[in-house]
């Protein structure tokens, strides 16, 4: 047994087979019928319609055979399929293709066959029509005729029952998708003739209403887009267009409103005879309302650009296309066209560009109702500018998925600068504050400089700062004492520079623009470099200067110190001078009341002075000599240690001042002390009494070693004459000296015993000593 060819166009026929969708489907009246006839008009055991695939023969129709499906191998039909010419077969027992076929060689197997070609698009031989008996026959000419031409109608009875299915399946479609078709008649008169079944979705209407003779199409439609659409509608018909297509707007019996996306055409037949006008209407009510809201929203923002302030930009996320108004380019600076291809995200600035997404993304997951963020944005000359943004998802595909934003920017530059200016015056007035609370705590300018002057670079962005006061007693010249000192550029070496400030280095400045600091007290700003024509530092404490701000410190309109900024980045601005005014104040009044401070200091260090020392002869008064003697005394009383003590009186002193004049006396009074004070030691206290009375305190000094230390001096005045305008005055004392004794009760008991020794020594001839008894 040898089984059928496999046809040349094998692959195609099984295409349009498998295209046909017949194969393995429910048995079909009509065809059952033929099948049942072709039975009975050939008088044969079994007709079939066969339809052969890959590895099998299928039967859609059958009568007098059992088995729905058989081999292709073993099957009659595959030869007709392969040669596509009825094959007939009067007695297949005798036919070497079928002797040993199983269906020939079973029991009551098949010894006649007959087939005819199922043949689809003149090439395509799908199966057969055929016939089967168990007992061999002939078949006529006729009969084989007959037998084809009920191939053909199954043919076409297959083929026309596919297109109807497929022609329903597209009516389903149809029906079921957005665009619904009508027809109208031309003549007599233009009229709807056919309207699909979905348009009463998309109009409102049913469709034996839009087909009444008695209603026009226009009524249904929106008495504004009428007559347009009534104008085009003639001018298609007339040939005067090729088509039609328009928006217009559908009143529904239920009073809603729907937008109709209308485009028709002219049937037209071979001679050129308009037969009608065939239309595609499209629900476009959604799409509308979107493009409506939009608008309504760009008019809104058109209105608010008018105002000059929002741009507005309208973001597709599939295209990453970015239309944007004409404010937005010319905020950002764009000359003609922003190249909407360039990604507008990348002009974020880095440090924004985090949060921007973070919002976007919030908003485009719909947590966020709307995305609403500041961000900077760079400007075509490469400044950043601050915006406020405000956006909306407006379009959402099938998923969900977020395809267009539309939005809003507000140029906040200026807020977002007054905001900076306003928490740097907080600064600035929380240093004011720091800086004079530090003052009264540690009464040290120096340190209180040290805090600010790195806030104040801070505050200013600059590198380096210096802080300096007017001498008091220099302030025509410009000698200033460095008070803070400061150079980013080198952190190393700051405590170096904060020693020499602490030990109170002066420096000395100049330069024209320093000059007019210091002399007129006008700050100046330096843009460029720094040279030494500006301002020159001697020692050169500053580093080189790119720019610097120098600033006068006032105390109630008289300079008394200066600033110096320097190196900011970009530069200094006039502005500057606003946001430093209240610390430059507050160092200038700290200035004052440091100077106050250092002269009342002094003042008081003076008052001290002249209290404690008698002014004609340097000594110590009476007062502390005395205080120093009840020391003295306090001190022998507890440790019980030797402490002398000798009064002096000079000599016939009035006689002097007879002879020589008062103001000499002075000078003898001066020249006592000078020579008794050398011939002390250092523990040794001389002091004035009064008059020409003195007195001196010897501590740890037994009575004998007070009484030696006296008789020196006396024999030194004794012996060396004083000098006096070129005179020579001789000059001798008298002196009593006691050691303070368990006796003496108190100080004065202590002197009185020396009185009394000095007495006897005047009493007893003069220029002499006498210890007390
Ligand atoms: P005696 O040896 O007895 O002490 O004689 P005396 O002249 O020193 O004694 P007296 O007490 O009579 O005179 C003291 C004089 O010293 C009287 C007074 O005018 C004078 N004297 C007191 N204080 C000063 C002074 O500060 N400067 C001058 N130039 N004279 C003074
Ligand atoms: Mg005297
Ligand atoms: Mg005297």
């Amino acid at each position: 047994m040898k089984p059928a060819p496999i046809p040349a166009n094998e692959q195609e026929r099984l295409a349009v087979l498998h295209e046909l969708e017949i194969l393995d489907t429910e048995t079909d009246e009509i065809l059952d019928e033929i099948t049942a006839f072709a039975r009975e008009l050939f008088g044969v055991d079994a007709a079939l319609i066969t339809l052969v695939d890959e590895k099998r023969q299928w039967f859609k129709a059958k009568i007098g055979f059992g088995e729905a499906e058989t081999p292709r191998d073993v099957s009659f039909c595959g030869h007709v399929v392969a040669s596509g010419e009825t094959t007939v077969i009067e007695n297949a027992a005798l036919d070497q293709r079928f002797t040993d076929n199983p269906y020939v060689t079973a029991d009551g197997g098949v010894r006649f066959y007959a087939g005819a070609p199922l043949t689809v698009q003149n090439e395509f031989h799908l199966g057969t029509l055929c016939l089967i008996d168990s007992a061999p026959r002939t078949f006529s000419n006729d009969q084989q005729r007959l037998l084809e031409m009920l191939a053909k109608w199954i043919t076409s009875e297959i083929t026309a029952r596919h297109e109807r299915k497929n022609w329903q399946a597209e009516r389903d479609i149809l029906a079921r998708g957005p665009v619904a078709t009508v027809v109208w008649q031309v003549e007599p008169e233009v009229h709807l003739i056919y309207v699909a079944e979905n348009s009463q979705r998309i109009l409102g209407y049913p469709s034996e209403h839009l087909l009444d003779p008695d209603v026009r199409y226009e009524s249904i439609v929106h008495p504004d887009d009428r007559d347009e659409l009534l104008e085009r509608m003639h001018k298609l018909i007339d040939g005067k267009e090729d088509y039609l297509e328009m928006d217009y707007r559908v009143l529904t019996p239920a009073g809603d409103l729907r937008w109709v996306h209308h485009f028709a055409r002219a049937d037209i037949d071979a001679s050129g005879v308009l037969l009608r006008v065939r239309g595609y209407l499209l629900d476009d009510t959604k799409r509308k309302a979107l493009e409506l809201e939009l608008r309504e929203a760009n008019q809104s923002f058109d209105l608010a650009l008018t105002a000059g302030e929002l741009s507005t930009w309208d973001w597709n996320l599939e295209t990453n296309r970015i239309k944007v108004s004409h404010t937005w380019i010319e905020l950002l600076g764009f000359e003609r066209h922003f190249d909407q291809d360039a990604d507008w995200r990348e002009l974020v600035h880095p440090d924004d560009q985090a949060v921007a997404r973070e919002k976007l993304k919030e908003h485009l997951k719909g947590l966020k109702e709307r995305f609403e963020t500041n961000f900077r944005l760079r400007r075509a000359d490469g400044e950043y500018i601050w915006l406020h943004s405000v956006g909306r998802v407006i379009e959402r595909d099938q998923d969900g998925r977020a395809v267009r934003v539309v939005g809003i920017h507000r140029d906040i530059s200026t807020e977002v600068r007054n905001e900076r200016q306003r928490r740097q015056q907080n600064k600035v007035l929380e240093l004011v504050s720091t800086v004079q609370h530090e003052f009264l705590l540690v009464k040290n300018f120096s340190e209180v400089c040290d805090i600010a002057l790195p806030e104040l670079m801070s505050l200013t962005e600059s590198e380096t700062g210096f802080i300096g006061e007017l001498r008091a007693s220099a302030r025509e010249s410009n000698m200033l004492l460095v008070q803070g000192l400061r150079n980013n550029t080198d952190k190393e070496s700051q405590a170096d520079r904060q020693r020499l400030v602490e030990q109170g280095l002066e420096i000395e400045l100049q330069g024209s623009a320093i000059e007019r600091v210091l002399r007129e007290g006008k700050p100046e700003i330096c843009y460029g470099e720094v040279c030494n024509e500006q301002a020159q530092f001697t020692p050169a404490i500053m580093p080189s200067l790119h720019n610097a701000f120098l600033l006068p410190i006032y105390f109630r309109g008289e300079v008394v110190g200066c600033m110096v900024l320097g190196n900011r980045p970009n530069g200094y601005e006039q502005s500057l001078l606003t946001l430093l005014e209240p610390i430059l104040n507050t160092l200038g009044t700290l200035m004052h009341m440091r100077r106050v401070d250092e002269e009342r200091q002094s003042a008081v260090e003076e008052l001290r002075r002249m209290a404690t020392i008698d002014e004609l002869t340097g000594v110590v008064n009476r007062r502390v000599f005395l205080e120093v003697c009840s020391q003295r005394f306090d001190e022998q009383q507890r440790y019980d240690v030797p402490v002398s003590l000798a009064v002096i009186d000079l000599d016939f002193f009035k006689r002097i001042n007879d002879t020589y004049g008062h103001a000499a006396g002075d000078e003898v009074l001066r020249q006592f002390t000078d020579i008794a004070e050398s011939k002390l030691r250092e523990p040794d206290l001389l002091g004035r009494m009064g008059g020409e009375e003195f007195a001196i305190l010897f501590p740890y000094t037994s009575e004998a070693d007070a009484f030696q230390a006296t008789e020196r001096i006396r024999q030194a005045i004794a012996e060396h004459p004083l000098s006096l305008d070129g005179e020579d005055i001789n000059l001798t004392i008298s002196a009593g000296v006691a050691q303070l004794r368990a006796g003496d009760t108190d100080v004065d008991r202590w002197i009185a015993r020396a009185d009394a020794a000095l007495y006897e020594a005047k009493d007893s001839g003069r220029n002499r000593s006498v210890v007390a008894k």
